[in-house]
């Protein structure tokens, strides 16, 4: 096939594979501004530091946006068995705990499947819910933690904790919502205490957190490469570059946050080249509720329907093979194919519809989008592995990958941003509605809803929830 950007593209490629720039930015943000948290120092340093890189690339107009999200401070978490024996085990709060303290009887949910709550509403109601991470076998879409967590809740839970799947990864990490004291115990720890309550019956433990809900500020990176034709219409990649306070996010997020830049500063290289404007942006605050993309096309909604495409590379820079998973725009098939072919390039595709991450709010507001992926991890993976752990660190991340990533989805980009016929069809709000009703998606909004009716209920309610049950949150 006759490739008309071969000249570009070798440009591009070559230029990638004689420079280890995406690595070198890994390695500062991970190493050196740690989890890039929300409301950290971390965070407006590693904001800093990715202006400034993008500026160096040539892209003067390099700038960050600031907005208030409900921010957390992490403290110390104590967990307690009281009887049958006293011992203290490991664990750490989950982000958006309140600090509180509760004495309850253990209640092991297993997986969490979505009717245990209700089938065991007696023995939660009043006590301290277990579940592990694992998704629950014959489950067509993933059970969040946050859905585990308002089920427990609905049924009464006082305390919660969430017991990692894997083995040697320590306690998983992830945002609950500010209701009751909430941890995290590793896999070993957790199957001690099933044994345990096997054992001898009855449990009783102590939580005890210390955490901090407050306001914070937080921020997103934007850098425009031009284009060449006076088009509005423009293609937006990004990845958020936020990690759990307790990692690195080494892989998920700054594997694809790196992966942007370095889209950017090829890109710039190329812009003679390029017909439409390609905007980069690095989200903040995903990892406690996608805060970031959604502030993002709050602050830019006049601008949604002039976005020809969005891709987001969450985590892009990963193992795997460099492709497109398109939440469901099968039109845009032919020309997947057409830039494999073109490219000369792997770029598997898979249709395939998720809330968890920053294309979701554009998604919402119909704009074509994708994720970077591999259709094959899809099919094999059985979840996060050290993702959310604090073993997410940069030794498990590979320049090679980094290049692939970088040299599959610049090239990508740029054929995006200069077809002359774009094919991908906006979805109409009905269409959304329709799509998230069928997967089952409404029924988190309804608990959210159903939860802050229940809760207000409640003859005495922490501070931090009557905040929460008052802010209009989108979760
Ligand atoms: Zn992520």
């Amino acid at each position: 096939m006759n490739n008309p950007l071969l000249e570009v593209d070798k440009r591009i490629v070559s230029e990638i594979y004689t420079s280890s720039e995406p690595m070198d930015n890994l390695k500062m943000l991970c190493d050196i501004y740690g989890s890039r948290f929300p409301g950290t120092s971390g965070d407006l340093g590693s904001v800093k530091y990715m202006v400034e890189k993008l500026k160096g690339y040539g892209i003067e107009d390099a700038h960050y946006e600031s907005y208030k999200i409900p921010g957390w401070r992490r403290g110390p978490a104590k967990l307690t068995m009281v009887s049958p024996f006293k011992k203290e085990i490991d664990c750490i709060s989950l982000p958006q705990s309140i600090g509180g303290e509760v004495e309850a009887k253990l209640v092991w949910l297993g997986d969490g499947a979505v009717d245990v709550y209700e089938k065991r509403k007696a023995e939660i109601d009043g006590n301290i819910a277990m579940v592990s991470s694992a998704n629950p076998l014959g489950m067509t879409r993933s059970l969040h933690r946050s859905e585990k967590f308002i089920r427990s809740v609905l049924a009464g839970a006082k305390g919660w904790i969430f017991m990692n799947q894997y083995p040697a990864y320590g306690p998983q990490t992830g945002g609950i919502s500010p209701v009751i004291p909430s941890i995290s115990v590793s896999y070993e720890d957790g199957m001690y205490l099933v044994r345990t309550l096997e054992r001898e019956g009855e449990v009783t433990l102590r939580i005890k957190t210390t955490d901090k809900n407050m306001e914070v500020t937080t921020y997103n990176v934007i850098a425009d490469v031009p284009g060449t034709s006076r088009s509005k219409e423009y293609v937006v990649v990004g990845s958020h570059y936020d990690g759990h306070d307790i990692s690195q996010g080494a892989e998920d997020p700054a594997s694809g946050t790196v992966t942007v830049m370095e889209i950017a500063r090829n890109l710039a290289m190329v812009k003679q080249k390029l017909k439409r404007r390609i905007r980069c942006v690095c989200f903040g605050a995903e990892e406690i509720g996608l805060y970031g993309s959604y502030n993002y096309t709050a602050m830019h909604a006049d601008e949604m329907d002039d976005v020809r495409f969005m891709l987001n590379l969450d985590a892009g820079g990963g193992k795997g093979r460099k492709g497109v998973i398109l939440h469901d725009f099968p039109e845009l098939e032919p020309f997947m194919n057409e830039c494999a072919k073109e490219m000369k390039a792997e770029l598997p595709y898979f249709q395939r519809v998720g809330p968890y991450s920053d294309h979701w709010p554009f998604y919402l507001r119909s704009v074509p989008c994708g994720s970077g992926g591999d259709p094959e991890t899809i099919r094999t993976s059985n979840g996060r592995g050290f993702g959310h752990s604090k073993y997410d660190t940069v030794d498990k991340v590979d320049l090679e990958y980094l290049r692939l990533a970088a040299s599959n989805y610049t090239r990508f980009l740029l054929r995006v941003a200069n077809a002359d016929k774009w094919m991908a069809k906006r979805k109409t709000q009905r269409e959304i509605q329709d799509f998230i009703k069928k997967q089952g998606y409404d029924q988190t909004v309804q608990l959210a809803d159903k939860a802050k009716a229940y809760i207000k209920t409640w003859p005495e309610v922490h501070p931090e929830t009557k905040a929460w049950l008052e802010s209009k949150s989108d979760w």
